[in-house]
């Protein structure tokens, strides 16, 4: 790619860090990682119209790009530090992608800088809009969290509150205006273009969450990874989802349901703890800012059953869920 586009990103995500030997401008980046430390490393990639509306703002795209991937590092409880940015552009008038590319660059700042993480390379090609990072993270030796740990009768927890952002996306489809509702509609839409990766929360985590997922794809399917790694069951109830109350005056009770068990996008974390462990998880997490809200529990079997405010089993087809897959 024509140098000059490069250095823009290159000026605009300057981060110093000891650890980087050689940055963007080479044929390969150097790195030094420390000493004694596993590095976790994950790649996400969004395509437009598929993982994001076409139109997005080109910051909020910059933004997500790698909110996605801190989110996978929190996850593990890695601790970030490099990200390599493969940017697949349509053809358009070269101002219009200096824009692009200013833009892109800042949203994607916004979020790096505070976690010291660098921009170390990349690579640019010409095509249908689509976002590729990869970023790499510290966890010590075998503190790594996974989706495999958990035992029957641990307490599943989520941070946050879940819905909101297939909330915001439901909106934007239907058209809605962000200054629509009080401010709820902008507030939904800014929790589907700028999700905050827990990164805090996932070290808080270590050594203390025997399993830990983040909720990109829903709730449902991704605490059903959870119990699939682990082999176990997993039984929560509906009412003790945490929602926002954004969203909750914004929808009605059961699309509300519907938003916090199978709505994606939420990059909140589900993990599990031994019982003993629970207050002094959540007293941790509420400090930090995200808190983090019991839904239920690892049972022996398979799957995730949802209980309703009254106690019964929702039926997977009065569940209505399959349409957000
Ligand atoms: P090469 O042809 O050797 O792969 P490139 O022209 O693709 O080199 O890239 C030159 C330098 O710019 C490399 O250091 C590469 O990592 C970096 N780079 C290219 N595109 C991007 C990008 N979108 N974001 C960050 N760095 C990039
Ligand atoms: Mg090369």
């Amino acid at each position: 790619m024509e140098f000059r586009l490069i250095d823009r990103i290159r000026e605009r995500t300057a981060q110093g860090r000891e650890d980087v030997k050689l940055g963007i401008g080479d044929d390969a980046a150097i790195v030094a990682p420390p000493a004694g430390q596993e590095v976790a490393i994950a790649i996400d990639t969004m395509v437009e119209g598929v993982h994001f509306p076409a139109g997005t703002a080109a910051a909020d795209i910059g933004w997500k790009s790698l909110a996605v991937n801190l989110s996978d590092l929190a996850a593990m409880g890695a601790s970030p530090a490099w990200a390599l940015l493969a940017l697949t552009l349509p053809a358009q008038p070269a101002e219009q992608l200096r824009q692009f590319i200013d833009d892109y660059a800042e949203g994607f700042a916004q979020l790096a800088q505070p976690h010291r993480l660098a921009l170390i390379g990349g690579d640019t090609t010409r095509g249908a809009l689509t976002i590729s990072v990869a970023v790499h993270g510290f966890v010590p030796p075998g503190k790594a969290l996974t989706r495999a740990g958990a035992r029957a009768g641990d307490v599943v927890l989520v941070t946050g509150t879940l819905g909101d952002a297939a909330a915001g996306l439901n909106m934007l489809q239907r058209g809605a205006r962000v200054d629509e509702g009080d401010g709820r509609a902008a507030y939904l839409i800014e929790r589907l273009h700028r999700p905050t990766p827990r990164l805090a929360a996932g070290l808080a985590l270590r050594g203390r969450a025997s399993a830990c997922i983040d909720v990109s794809d829903g709730l449902l399917a991704d605490l059903g990874h959870i119990c699939e790694q682990s082999g176990l069951g997993a039984e929560i109830d509906a009412e003790l989802l945490p929602r926002s109350p954004m969203l909750m005056a914004s929808f009605d009770e059961l699309v509300v349901r519907d938003f916090a068990l199978a709505g994606g996008d939420d990059y909140e974390l589900c993990f599990t703890v031994p019982p003993s462990l629970v207050a002094d998880v959540q007293s941790d997490l509420a400090r930090l800012g995200c808190g983090a809200t019991r839904i239920g529990r690892m049972v022996e079997g398979e799957g995730v059953r949802v209980r309703d405010a009254q106690g019964q089993w929702l039926e997977a087809a009065h569940r209505g869920w399959d349409h957000f897959a």
